[in-house]
């Protein structure tokens, strides 16, 4: 039931409809831009929220007038109780998204099915098998790559992210632009972003700007058309005439999207991040499980969030790795 005070705008008046939840820091992927090859220092195991949990933590947002909630993690669906943490979700009169590596994506489509899951993200960074298995560190390319055609064969609606990095695979983005002529997707290139133990430096990032150079001079301009975005959309949207599917780009570093976000996170320990750039995080968690309300926390941390990217108004300051790197790495954030 919609509660009558409403904890989840912010000082300047955004409205937070949108709950990514990660359900765990683990992946079977280990992919160079989200996690250092180290790996992290995992959250004990009491630590991370239960499936119960999760649920009841989704219902305070849900009734407090969130209307979307992805899954995300590491890979989410590693988790062995994934399955009975979507069935549990999907209770929820709520739409539900879930982010994936699509590794093992073909053993979840009846219940993706069953809980009226119908958009899925799924990470390609390559289109060339050897290139992807160096990104990810892990040889699962053909797995992916099958499931993904698996998905759209299925019915769901399918988008492609691809983080560009500059010398790796940016020159691939026609060729995955290209894919989009046959297939009704939508791949979206998102500029790499810095956190913590990610090597990132701006050399290494493609920009917005570097992208749409590369389309304009491979197709002509009335071929290349600007597509409405969705509202709170994170993306600019584009299509070539007469294919398929679209393209788009994710432009965090030199084109925040700041003034339309929606979007709150929670990590698989049960903290609240109210921005992917934030170095100041709330714990959920431990308050629940000492049996007290929530909704002041998730209210204050809310109200706590900076105008643009966690207070880093400016690139210089993104790049500041004192900055950025007070951050968790991404794959313990849940992108
Ligand atoms: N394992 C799932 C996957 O790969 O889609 C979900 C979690 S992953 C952290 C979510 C998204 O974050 C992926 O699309 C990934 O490409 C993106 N991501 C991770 N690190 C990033 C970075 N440094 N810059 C930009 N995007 C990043
Ligand atoms: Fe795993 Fe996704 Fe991070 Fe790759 S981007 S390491 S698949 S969580």
């Amino acid at each position: 039931m919609r509660k009558n005070k409403n904890i989840l705008q912010d000082t300047f008046g955004r409205q937070h409809t949108y709950l990514r939840i990660s359900l765990t820091e683990l992946c079977n992927l280990r992919c160079t831009y989200c996690m250092p090859a180290e790996g992290i220092p995992l959250s004990p195991k009491s630590h991370i929220m239960s499936f119960d949990e999760i649920y009841t933590i989704a219902k305070t947002f849900v009734d407090n007038g969130v209307t979307k909630i992805r899954l995300t993690g590491g890979e989410p669906l590693v988790r062995k109780d994934s399955e009975i943490i979507l069935k549990k979700l999907a209770t929820l009169p709520v739409e539900l998204a879930i982010s994936t590596n699509a590794v093992i994506v073909d053993r979840f489509i009846e219940t993706f099915k069953s809980c009226g899951i119908q958009n899925i993200n799924v990470s390609l960074d390559s289109l060339n098998a050897e290139k992807f298995n160096q990104i990810s560190r892990r040889n699962d390319f053909e797995k992916v790559f099958k499931n993904i055609q698996l998905l759209i064969t299925e019915g769901f609606n399918v988008k492609l992210n691809a983080v560009l990095i500059k010398g790796f695979n940016d020159n691939e983005i026609i060729d995955f632009i290209k894919l989009t002529k046959i297939l009704p997707i939508s791949v979206r290139f998102i500029e790499f972003m810095p956190f913590d133990g990610n090597k990132w430096n701006k050399e290494k990032m493609m920009s917005y700007a570097e992208v749409m150079a590369l389309v304009n001079a491979e197709f002509r301009h009335d071929e290349v058309q600007r597509i409405k975005d969705a509202p709170n959309d994170t993306s600019k949207n584009y299509k070539i005439e007469g294919y398929k599917g679209s393209f788009a780009i994710i432009s965090s570093v030199t084109n925040p999207f700041c003034d339309s976000c929606n979007r709150i996170r929670l990590t698989a320990n049960g903290r609240l991040k109210n921005c992917l750039f934030s170095s100041t995080e709330s714990d959920l968690l431990t308050p629940l499980r000492e049996g007290k309300n929530i909704e002041p926390i998730i209210q204050k941390t809310i109200q706590s969030k900076f105008k643009i990217r966690g207070g880093m108004d400016t690139l210089k300051k993104l790049e500041e790795p004192e900055l950025h790197g007070k951050n968790r790495s991404m794959i313990a954030i849940g992108g």
